[in-house]
């Protein structure tokens, strides 16, 4: 073959590439957002908003430290509750758990049909010491200014119990009754692992033999202003969340002193091994739930991240490579790999007998604590360090995305919020459904509040905020939500 046609070829295989990226990018425009009806629901935010001020003020802070958690705090809060909802008190049955979570549940009219289960949390994290001064407005002063209720468990997690509150009130004082049982759980220790709440919920249930067509609990937002280059509001209806796995990493070694060290010692060890660890971040991708995410974001991100988007053929490993820099984007592409805490020797000139590093992974649903825990030998390679399991459960199972409770809480989303993009979605951090999915094969994590990028850092930080508008439309979502719950109901 001579040279010019060579040439020739490869210009012709260029404008063919392009032509195929042309085409593919063409097709791949923004998909028209399905409209539902905005619904309103006579409530009155002003008295809402008050009510998520008195809850914020009851100092319900979970502390890792068991015997700093002002329980008496957690009976006011109960107290509370019953004097503010007493049409709720009165109608529908309570059981409360290990003292301080509250189990509700709302008889259906048929007997025939699969319970469902709502559920929120009314414990909060502390406010790191030092920082009070930092929040425009105390933590626990509940103050309402400027459209916004201020304070500690606004977001996370006391407007989803109130909101559920004046939903399941207003449709009491309606004369309202489901056709199927409506459990509604408002736990105690969400923060702290969640031991003596979710999970002991979820085994009183299960001695009870009930099963759930499906649950609803936190897990993410209405997304405003989140992923960068979309414009339209996200509604992620997260179907999984990530495992968690803590692991101890032990090295040990000749102690004695420090002026004749032998030239490894038991801290050098651990050293090498993080190393290691750092330069083989656990294997991941874009694929099933993130890849499904991203293709349908998209859509709506402008011209160049269209192309790549529409053609993950070519740019897959491209758009890996640099999801996995932002640790936004890495989280969801795979198990991270974050080494938190370190021990050596205890004096400066005395050689380590023993150095420890504990490093936390979270696990992506492809993975396993298993599979894991084999990787991390693998890849450290050393059998001098003994490696501890300290803390693990596995990743959550996904929900379905197309079953019939997935779509009633997409269509209520768009009734509240109008034209918002709808998107089953992972769930980084833990949250109860890990115990509900016990019961029932579609647990989701939606929370039907929006939220800004500028009120992310709010969350478990400082100036958590929620604002009276917002509090208006979650009432309004679980209003129609449990409304139409029979759309989604299954036979047992
Ligand atoms: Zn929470």
């Amino acid at each position: 073959m001579t040279l010019k046609k060579i040439i020739l070829l490869l210009c012709a295989a260029f404008v063919l590439l392009i032509a195929v990226l042309a085409i593919r990018t063409l097709s791949y425009q923004p998909a028209s957002l399905s409209q539902e009806t905005v619904q309103t629901v006579a409530i009155e935010p002003e008295r809402i908003a008050q009510r998520l001020s008195e809850a914020v003020q009851f100092r319900t802070i979970s502390f890792d430290h068991v015997k700093m958690i002002p329980y008496p705090q957690f009976d006011a809060f109960i107290d509370w509750l019953a004097r503010t909802y007493p049409e709720l008190h009165q109608q529908l049955q309570l059981q409360k758990v290990n003292d301080y979570t509250l189990l509700f549940k709302w008889t259906g009219k048929d007997p025939a049909q699969q319970a469902i289960l709502l559920s929120a949390h009314y414990d909060v994290v502390p406010v790191i010491p030092g920082t009070e001064k930092k929040w425009a407005h105390p933590p626990f002063a509940g103050v309402i200014d400027q459209g916004y209720i201020w304070g500690r468990g606004t977001m996370d997690d006391k407007s989803a119990v109130v909101a559920l509150m004046e939903a399941v009130t207003l449709l009491l004082q309606q004369q309202y009754q489901p056709e199927q049982d409506i459990y509604i759980s408002l736990t105690h220790d969400e923060e702290i692992g969640s031991r003596k709440g979710a999970a002991a919920v979820v085994e009183l249930l299960q001695q009870q033999q009930v099963k759930l067509a499906w649950s609803l609990d936190e897990g993410s937002f209405v997304l405003n202003g989140l992923v960068p280059g979309v414009k339209p509001q996200i509604a992620s209806i997260n179907v999984a969340e990530k495992g968690f796995l803590t692991l101890e990493l032990l090295a040990t070694a000749q102690g004695g002193h420090s002026s004749m060290p032998a030239s490894e010692t038991a801290v050098t060890m651990i050293a090498q091994a993080l190393v290691k660890l750092q330069q083989a971040p656990v294997p991941g991708g874009l694929d099933g739930l993130t890849l499904d995410f991203y293709l349908t974001l998209g859509r709506h991100m402008p011209l160049l991240q269209r192309v790549l988007l529409a053609n993950t053929w070519l740019f897959g490993s491209l758009i890996e490579a640099q999801m996995s820099k932002m640790p936004s984007g890495n989280a969801v592409l795979r198990t991270t790999t974050a080494a938190t805490m370190l021990s050596g020797s205890v004096k400066s000139n005395v050689l380590p007998i023993e150095a420890t590093a504990t490093v936390n992974f979270r696990l992506h649903p492809r993975d396993s604590v298993q599979s894991i825990v084999d990787y991390v030998t693998r890849v450290i390679d050393d059998e001098r360090i003994a490696i501890k399991v300290i803390q693990a459960f596995e990743p959550s199972k996904v929900a379905d995305s197309k079953a019939a409770a997935f779509e009633l809480i997409a269509k209520t989303a768009r009734q509240t919020h109008g034209a918002v993009l709808v998107v089953p979605g992972l769930t980084l951090g833990a949250t109860d459904s890990r115990f509900y999915e016990k019961l029932s094969d579609n647990a989701y994590r939606f929370n039907p509040m929006v939220l800004d990028a500028k009120d992310s850092a709010g969350f478990h930080g400082t100036n958590e905020r929620m604002s009276v508008d917002n509090m208006a439309k979650a009432v309004s979502f679980y209003y129609l939500l449990l409304k139409d719950s029979a759309l989604a109901s299954k036979p047992r």
